[in-house]
């Protein structure tokens, strides 16, 4: 296999190439064509192999956006918080792109998500883009797919990217390590508080939303939370998270969020952090590129599969792990020598 396999996983079944000219496609999707943006979005899910020069020309145009993850158990307003805050930056002239991430569904493109009414509400803005992913099955999961499409939507310009999706499993910590600011969203009367507790979400959280704070329980929840967070150790100059109670379906609190969402894009400018997080972005974007291409090489090179004539020697009492270790990283080109 050739050495172009490093910039994409194993393509899915069935999915035919949209893209012509991917390169004339990233100039329309600068230039604000929707469609065009789609089917570059479209590459990454398909795993590609014309994302290879299609990263290559974007690279160049990212690091401009600012990108916010909205996580939190379903049902909780995600998708509301995550559509008035469309329409604040909106009123402050923004460009916004939103990325609803899906890891528990293997259905996607451009359907909007449910009954994603909030966000419907700026289908025919513009300077809006909505796309929903979904990443089960896909090789990699969201830790391959988001990173890129996130690529795509900073490099065509937009200025604010909102990435929601819904807290399971490891989907939110992954999240977290994507986001510039990570919002994590509770509901009073849930247990969320309790449960963002155990599922380690304190940790991830920059900033929490007790969202429906229209509804009985939100000042417990408040409370709860500011218990929860005041017991994190922290050192002096650290980011201490705040709380905003909203009630995302009437609008009411969402000024305050945008408030303390540009108080933390200033916080992370002026302590290192953002830089800090890119990098650790980017060497996790080149990890998983690079460890994606890898398994398939160790799975599969001409005349046949080296690991698993390996794994039977070791199985056997043959070989010993480590030795066949060396014998594989041996075997996969580009591996034990550059090219
Ligand atoms: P998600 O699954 O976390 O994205 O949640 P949604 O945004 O789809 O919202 C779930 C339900 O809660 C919907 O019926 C919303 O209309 C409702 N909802 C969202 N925000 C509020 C709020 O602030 N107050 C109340 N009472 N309901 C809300």
């Amino acid at each position: 296999m050739s050495v172009t396999d490093l910039s994409s996983p194993p393509r899915a079944a069935g999915r035919p190439e949209a893209v012509a000219s991917p390169l004339d496609a990233i100039d329309r999707a600068r230039g604000g064509d929707p469609r065009a943006l789609a089917r570059l979005i479209s590459l990454v899910e398909n795993g590609s192999p014309q994302l290879r020069p299609v990263m290559k020309a974007l690279a160049r145009f990212t690091g401009q956006a600012r990108v916010t993850g909205l996580t939190g158990a379903p049902g909780v307003g995600k998708s509301t918080v995550t559509g008035a805050l469309v329409a604040a930056y909106r009123k402050r002239g923004l460009r916004v792109g939103v990325l609803a991430v899906d890891p528990t569904s293997p259905f996607s493109g451009g359907a909007l998500l449910g009954d994603r009414v909030r966000l419907q509400d700026h289908a025919t803005d513009e300077g809006v883009f909505i796309r929903s992913m979904a990443t089960r099955g896909h090789l990699g999961g969201l830790s391959w797919t988001t990173p890129q499409a996130l690529r795509v939507l900073d490099a065509a310009g937009f200025d604010v990217i909102l990435v929601e999706t819904v807290g399971v499993g490891q989907a939110e910590v992954e999240i977290a390590s994507l986001a510039d600011s990570t919002l994590v969203v509770v509901a009073p009367g849930m247990g969320d508080a309790i449960q963002a507790a155990k599922a380690g979400i304190l940790e991830i959280g920059d900033m929490f939303v007790v969202n429906k704070s229209d509804k009985p329980g939100a000042q417990e929840a408040v409370r709860d939370l500011r218990t929860m967070i005041a017991m994190a150790q922290r050192g002096e100059g650290d980011w201490k998270p705040p709380i905003v109670a909203t009630t995302a379906a009437s609008g009411d609190g969402i000024a305050e969020l945008v408030g303390k969402l540009d108080a933390h894009w200033s916080w992370l400018d002026s302590s290192g952090e953002r830089d800090r997080r890119r990098q650790a972005r980017a060497r996790e974007e080149i990890s998983v590129i690079a460890l994606t291409a890898l398994r398939r090489r160790m799975g599969g090179l001409p005349g046949g599969s080296p690991l698993d004539a390996l794994a039977a020697r070791v199985a056997s009492g043959e070989l010993d792990p480590y030795t066949a270790a060396d014998e594989l990283t041996a075997a996969v080109p580009g591996l034990a020598s550059p090219g």
